[in-house]
């Protein structure tokens, strides 16, 4: 179980790009409705964020689910409870 997530064919597409899928929110700070979510690593680990592409003000940011396969790796401790460092 995982070596999905492990084990990668080399690419076969010329370019390598994200796909940010539309949400069609309204963007609270512009107005704008050029609102898209896609996967992002950040200070609050690897997330999907929903986020406006005209200001880009981050909307929220969502846990990914499995199936969205972010990020491409899992790590040992995955779903584990955070200790505080002593
Ligand atoms: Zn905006």
């Amino acid at each position: 179980m995982g070596i999905e997530h492990i084990i990668y064919p080399r690419p076969v597409e010329e370019y390598i790009y994200l796909k940010k899928v539309p949400t069609g929110e309204k963007c609270p700070e512009c107005g704008s409705n050029n609102v898209s979510r896609y996967p992002v690593i950040c200070s609050l680990g690897a997330k999907m964020v929903v986020k406006c592409q005209d200001c880009l003000c981050a909307l929220r940011y969502e846990t990914p689910a499995p199936s969205e396969n972010w990020p491409p790796y899992q790590p040992v401790t995955d779903g584990w409870e955070a200790s505080i460092a002593g």
